[in-house]
């Protein structure tokens, strides 16, 4: 059996545990591999590394950063297939789609080239008589990265590259499911020149994470995951005096006016509630279709989530693939059954799926439930599965109300071609990403990505010019030249400009 070891000083490192947890390939249910669980002195070795690393990072010339951010680049771009490939194999999902955030991931680098421009100040002469001030940003010292399992290498890349870029050293500690491609990762920075110790991978469980919440050498924690543990992570890291940005859970609702193009409307859904198998914090879970809507959504989501091609991610044929732990399957198909116990109507009901020649995967299948009500315990719960509910509403300002009493916050969309509600809706909606007509409105890399409410703890966003401010802290400076012979009573006085 493999064993996943970590990354620390810029070579493999395996650590001091005994304690491993299964990597399962989730298409055939077999364990896979295994991964080390870091004990706490591994992370203090990785924490030490990053932190002899730091000084001379920190004093690299940003156009030396910015070069090995384009090897970088470069070196994804051209390990595109092999990346995804161990995604699909950890993860589940389908290797096109794992491609699709390996892309998305590689755009966070690309800002990072460019970090030059990002990191310039602003200078003004003569703000006083004589007197000229100007500020410039300096990294913060060593970053941790706290991960999730459902994007393996898009989601640390909404991290690390701009906090080294800045001119910080990293400690990554990704997702105890999926851990393989964090290590190419770290290969491939070490290929493009990055000196050791700047990048370092631990993998482990809660025993590692608090390890780095309470090292007093880490001065900055950035997690994505699950909301309960982003608040945790919020609460524990800003007790020990870190800057931290936390972002949780999701429960997005895509709003269908009754003159939106609703086939149009319908494949953009289908593609965003069930792709990845729903296993995405921008999946749609939520269709609230207004007024007149309705049916005919329905009819045209039932048709399009039926033939959704289901398999194992390394099938070429296969849209959707298994989701990532027996577990996951149970907790979405009870999820299911308590929705149509409280009264939701299952008309494309995806329990039970079995997936030929693969008895053992962690197959669910595309899931529509109708008549769904805010009281339901599927409407309420993060379901992270291919479940779409429908939730039908009168009016807009009725969407608006049902997605502005939700705790979460992340990602929600509107289906029509009436600016006016649009305005409305853009404006009235308690939501940090918003599509128009775009199912799935992850940021660009130039803007940051966040959401709102229990989607996220913390004062900034991640990556874009939110992910530059997060990792850099700011200096003024405020400067005077005397001549030699100049000379001046001492005033005592505040000074004031003059
Ligand atoms: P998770 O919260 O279970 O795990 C995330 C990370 O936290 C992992 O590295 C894990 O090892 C660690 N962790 C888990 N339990 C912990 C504990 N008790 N103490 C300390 N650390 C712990 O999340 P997941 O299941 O890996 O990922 C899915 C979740 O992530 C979903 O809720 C999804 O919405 C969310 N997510 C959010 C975003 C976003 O941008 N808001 C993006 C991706 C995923």
């Amino acid at each position: 059996m493999t064993t996943i070891e970590h990354w620390i000083g810029g070579k493999p490192a395996a650590g001091e545990s005994e304690r491993f947890a299964p990597v399962w390939n989730p298409a055939t249910g077999e364990e896979q591999a295994r991964v080390r669980l870091a004990t706490e002195s591994d992370v203090d070795a990785a924490v030490r590394a990053a932190k002899d690393a730091f000084t001379s990072w920190s004093l690299q010339s940003l156009s030396n950063r910015s070069r090995i951010m384009f090897r970088l680049r470069d070196l994804v771009e051209r390990h595109e297939l092999e990346l995804a490939k161990l995604v699909a194999a950890e993860h589940g999902k389908v290797v096109d789609d794992a491609r699709g955030e390996i892309v998305r991931g590689r755009e966070v680098i690309e800002f990072a080239c460019g970090i030059t421009a990002a990191l310039k100040g602003g200078f003004s002469t003569d703000v006083s008589s004589g007197v000229d001030s100007y500020d410039f940003r300096q990294p913060l010292g060593v970053c941790a990265g706290i991960t999730p399992f459902n994007f393996p290498v898009m989601v640390p890349m909404w991290m690390h590259p701009i906090a080294i870029a800045t001119g910080n050293t990293f400690v990554l500690k990704p997702s105890e499911r999926d851990p393989s491609a964090s290590l190419l990762i770290a290969r491939l920075y070490a290929d493009a020149g990055l000196p050791d110790g700047v990048f370092n991978v631990v993998n482990g469980d809660k025993t590692a994470v608090d390890a780095l919440l309470d090292h007093e050498d880490v001065a900055a924690v950035s997690f994505v995951g699950s909301t309960p543990i982003a608040k945790y992570i919020h609460e524990r890291a800003l007790r020990s005096g870190k800057r931290v940005q936390a972002l949780g859970g999701a429960k997005n609702h895509a709003v269908v006016m009754p003159d939106a193009n609703l086939d149009w409307a319908a494949a953009q859904l289908t593609a965003a509630a069930f792709g990845s198998a729903g296993q995405r914090c921008m999946a749609v879970s939520v269709a609230v279709a207004v007024g007149d809507a309705a049916d005919g959504l329905v009819d045209l989501l039932k048709a399009k989530a039926e033939a959704v091609v289901v398999g194992p991610g390394d099938d070429p044929e296969a849209e959707m693939g298994p989701v990532v732990t027996r577990a996951a399957c149970d907790r979405v198909e009870a999820a299911v059954a308590s929705g149509v116990a409280q009264g939701a109507e299952p008309v494309v009901d995806g329990r039970g799926l079995r997936v030929e020649g693969r008895p053992g995967g962690f197959f669910v299948g595309p899931t529509v439930l109708d008549h769904v009500t805010p009281d339901m315990d599927v409407y309420k719960d993060e379901v992270f599965g291919p479940v779409l509910a429908v939730v039908r509403v009168p009016t807009l300002e009725a969407a608006l109300d049902l997605i502005n009493a939700n705790p979460y916050g992340n990602g929600t969309a509107v289906f029509t071609f009436d600016g006016g509600a649009v305005r409305t809706f853009e404006r009235g909606v308690h939501v940090g990403m918003i599509g128009v007509n775009v199912p799935i409105p992850v940021p660009t890399a130039h803007y940051s990505f966040g959401g709102w409410k229990d989607s996220l703890f913390g004062s900034s966003h991640i990556h874009g010019h939110e992910g530059v401010r997060f990792y850099t802290r700011a200096k003024v400076v405020t400067s005077r030249w005397p001549r030699h012979t100049e000379s001046q009573a001492a005033q005592l006085n505040f000074p004031t400009s003059s």
